[in-house]
């Protein structure tokens, strides 16, 4: 190890840990160490991998609030959502465990013999996780993985190793057999890339920006390597004048605000049918008015603080100090404080209403009727989320078949749930995580034919 991180708290700007930082020759040692333990556990009995994985599980339980408050220092995460995060990890674990003795292959009628396919673990898996969920989406790329017989390397973001760090240790507690679960922090286009490039890591799981995230499918094609990648979005809110918009106004504000809009989900492009476009503005000004930002460990606090300075920054970039629209209150430094915000009366084609700004900024745009809106809607490079709000059944089916993305949701912003599919259209992303089919994403399928002729 030839570097280190200091990892801050964003609320306060304190030193909360300091980490050290993996090379490539770190990064190669664990491959192979992982390579190891990887053939042990996938001839270990699918009962076996199942219990281990359920212990794990419940380990993580009992470590929730821990988790939790760790979650809240290194990422600046409201105390609520760090522990349904916390949670998510071990649903997820028990999820992954319910599946190792249902991954099965299928027998396939044929003339002359019999056929039968294999579901294969992969091998190694490189996981690279970013900053904004890092304690969920280590566990969403690792749980299905090891489940399926992998075993995981996994790279936290520089900002937020803590939690995963944490998480390779209970796994040891469980009795997960040694190197068959390591994290390694380090800069991304060190440790990272190491993983990527390493001829012995078989699928790279990126969650990331899009900008990285080509470079790295780039990097996989050299190889073929498999990849999943869940990269950026700019998910529409559209509103139709038929919806219950008391219920809308009052969901916007979290849509777009949780988790500071540090969220690849956030639903920043508000778009309301002009009728009720002024009664909409006026029912959210008071709810976006009325967030509660600050100390994200006080149980009262709805949003906390942006992971960095850089992010503040670069937030700063997209809202100049004379926009029209929306501010909320936020407290002054130290810390990464950037106030609740929505920009109205932007062209559809501003900066701001089309590139994904990272933080707690929406705007908001007029449309006309149905086609207006899923013309504004898809006018995006990305295709992560979205939610469409209306009382008329027939057209919310209409503009969800309509609507180029991933993870829809009507009269509702829930995109992420552990048992359904997730994942982007477009620049969005890559292939899907979570849901039914997350193990078999980390197999190979190999068919079988055995004649009866000879
Ligand atoms: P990022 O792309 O800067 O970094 C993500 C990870 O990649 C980090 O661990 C980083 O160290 C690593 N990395 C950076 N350069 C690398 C390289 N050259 N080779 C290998 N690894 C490298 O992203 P971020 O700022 O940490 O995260 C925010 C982005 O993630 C946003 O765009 C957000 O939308 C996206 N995201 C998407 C989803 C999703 O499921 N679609 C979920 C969360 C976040």
């Amino acid at each position: 190890m030839t570097s280190e991180h200091h990892v801050l708290n964003p609320a306060t700007e304190e030193v909360v840990a300091t980490v050290p930082a993996a090379t490539a020759a770190d990064v190669d040692a664990a491959v192979t160490r992982a390579a190891a333990a990887q053939r042990g556990w996938a001839a270990a009995a699918p009962a076996d991998r199942a219990r281990l994985l359920r212990r794990f599980a419940a380990v993580v339980d009992e470590h929730v609030e821990e988790l939790a408050r760790l979650e809240v220092r290194e990422a600046g995460h409201t105390l609520g959502n760090a522990r349904w995060e916390a949670g998510n990890v071990r649903d997820l674990l028990d999820y992954a465990a319910g599946g190792v003795e249902r991954l099965n292959g299928r027998q396939i009628p044929v003339p002359g013999g019999l056929d039968v396919t294999l579901l294969e673990p992969l091998g190694v898996i490189g996981v690279i996780a970013p900053w904004n969920f890092p304690m969920p989406i280590a566990a969403w790329g690792t749980a299905p993985a090891l489940a399926a017989g992998n075993a995981v390397v996994l790279k936290p973001a520089e900002t937020t190793p803590l939690t995963a760090l944490r998480l390779a240790e209970l796994a040891l507690e469980a009795g997960l057999p040694e190197h068959l679960f390591q994290v390694l922090p380090g800069a991304g286009p060190v440790a990272g890339d190491a993983l990527v490039e390493h001829p012995g890591v078989a699928k790279i799981v990126f969650t990331g920006s899009t900008r990285v995230g080509k470079g790295i499918m780039a990097k996989c094609a050299d190889r073929v390597k498999r990849v999943t990648l869940e990269l950026g979005g700019k998910s529409p809110n559209i509103v139709f004048a038929d919806a219950d918009i008391e219920a809308a106004a009052a969901a916007t504000p979290m849509s777009f605000l949780d988790n500071a809009g540090q969220d690849c989900c956030a639903r920043t492009r508000v778009l309301v049918q002009r009728g009720v476009y002024d009664r909409f503005l006026e029912l959210l000004t008071p709810a976006v008015e009325e967030i509660v930002v600050g100390d994200p460990s006080d149980e009262r606090t709805q949003m906390g603080p942006l992971i960095s300075r850089a992010q503040l920054d670069r937030v700063r970039s997209y809202v100049p100090d004379d926009a029209a629209g929306i501010r909320g209150k936020a407290p002054e430094g130290p810390g990464f404080w950037f106030p609740p915000t929505v920009l109205t009366g932007l062209a559809p084609d501003a900066p701001a209403a089309v590139e994904e700004v990272f933080g707690p900024v929406a705007v908001v745009l007029p449309f006309d009727d149905e086609a207006d809106a899923v013309r504004l809607a898809n006018a995006t490079e990305y295709g992560l989320s979205g939610s469409i709000w209306t009382r008329d059944v027939g057209r919310a089916l209409r503009v969800s078949g309509a609507v180029r993305a991933g993870n829809l949701s009507v009269n509702s912003h829930s995109s992420v749930r552990y048992w359904t599919p997730f994942g982007g259209y477009k620049q969005s992303g890559l292939g899907r995580e979570l849901g039914p089919d997350a193990l078999t994403a980390f197999t190979e399928t190999k068919n079988v034919f055995i004649s009866t002729e000879a």
